[in-house]
Formats: C-alpha cells, sequence, structure tokens
C-alpha cells in the first residue's frame, strides 16, 4: 500500500473498524514518511464455488442463474418480487456455509424445490416439472397425489351440502 502523497511504502494503520452489513474493513493510515493519512477499505473476497454437475462438468455458481429459474417458476404467482432473489441468496448462503468449494447440482436443486415448496405450491410443481431428477420427480408425484386428494376431499363436502334427491322446492341439480 503505497502512500498517495509520496509513494512511500511505509505505511501504518492508525484505525480499523468493521463496516456492518458488509464484509468490509475500513482502516485508517498513516504514512511513515510524510505523515499523510488515507483511508483504505479491505474487501473479503468471497470464495470460489463450483458446481459439479450430474454429466461430472464443472462450472461457477451462478447466483444470477439459479434466481432466474426460481424466478421463472415463481411466474404470476401470488409472492413479493423479490421472493426469487431472496430465496438465490439463502441457497448461497447455506451452500457457503458448508465450507467446502465443490457442490453438487443435485443439491442447489434439491434446496431450490426445498424454497418453493415453502413458497408457492405451483411454482414447486412447476420446477420439479423441469428437473426430472429422480427425487425431484418422486416428491412431484407425492405433491399431486396430495393435491389431488385435498381437492377429491373439497368435491366431497360440496356434494354433501346440496339436498339430496328432490329438494323442498322441487329444485334439480343437473348432474355434471
Ligand atoms: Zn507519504
Amino acid at each position: 500500500m503505497r502512500c498517495p502523497n509520496c509513494g512511500e511504502r511505509d505505511t501504518r494503520v492508525v484505525d480499523s473498524r468493521d463496516l456492518d452489513e458488509s464484509a468490509t474493513i475500513r482502516r485508517r493510515r498513516e504514512c511513515n514518511l510524510c505523515t499523510t493519512r488515507f483511508t483504505t477499505y479491505e474487501r473479503i473476497e468471497s470464495a470460489r464455488l463450483t458446481v459439479l454437475k450430474s454429466d461430472n462438468r464443472r462450472e461457477e455458481f451462478d447466483r444470477d442463474k439459479l434466481a432466474s429459474g426460481l424466478a421463472k417458476a415463481l411466474t404470476r404467482r401470488p409472492v413479493p418480487p423479490d421472493a426469487a432473489a431472496r430465496a438465490a441468496e439463502e441457497i448461497e448462503a447455506a451452500l457457503r456455509s458448508r465450507g467446502v468449494s465443490e457442490v453438487p447440482s443435485g443439491d442447489i436443486g434439491q434446496m431450490a424445490m426445498d424454497k418453493l415448496r415453502e413458497l408457492d405450491q405451483i411454482a414447486y410443481i412447476r420446477f420439479a416439472s423441469v428437473y426430472q431428477s429422480y427425487e425431484g420427480l418422486e416428491d412431484l408425484r407425492k405433491e399431486v397425489d396430495s393435491l389431488l386428494s385435498e381437492r377429491e376431499e373439497v368435491e366431497r363436502e360440496v356434494v354433501v351440502d346440496r339436498p339430496r334427491g328432490g329438494s323442498a322446492s322441487g329444485k334439480r341439480y343437473p348432474k355434471r
């Protein structure tokens, strides 16, 4: 770190503090030659995160790509506009907290499905049907089964509420 005034390399830190909400440290330095004080900002470089794909190819983890995949599944669903971006951030944070440099793509797909399931069932099914992992399809089948059985229960209740046979008014309910 060179002094901006005289170019001297010999400087010392006189004050150092973390800036909240960012991985940034602000430092006040003083040149040991001309005593000029200046400020530097140090940022922690985020470690590389590589995705190991099912065909054994590797690629850099891309949060934006994940967010756009989630956003596609959430299109026109009743969720906050930043839901996809936030979910992608949370997934990235969870992946980085593992402290490893490589994660299988299947893990990310599973985490994405878990997030969507919390957010919106339709988005979850859309995503799962595209994602098509074995586990994904298995979950998808269960989800569809449970959605169908819920719907059948609702329909049964509707039928029970109707008067049976001819009602007092003689009104008939047409069969559908
Ligand atoms: Zn200097």
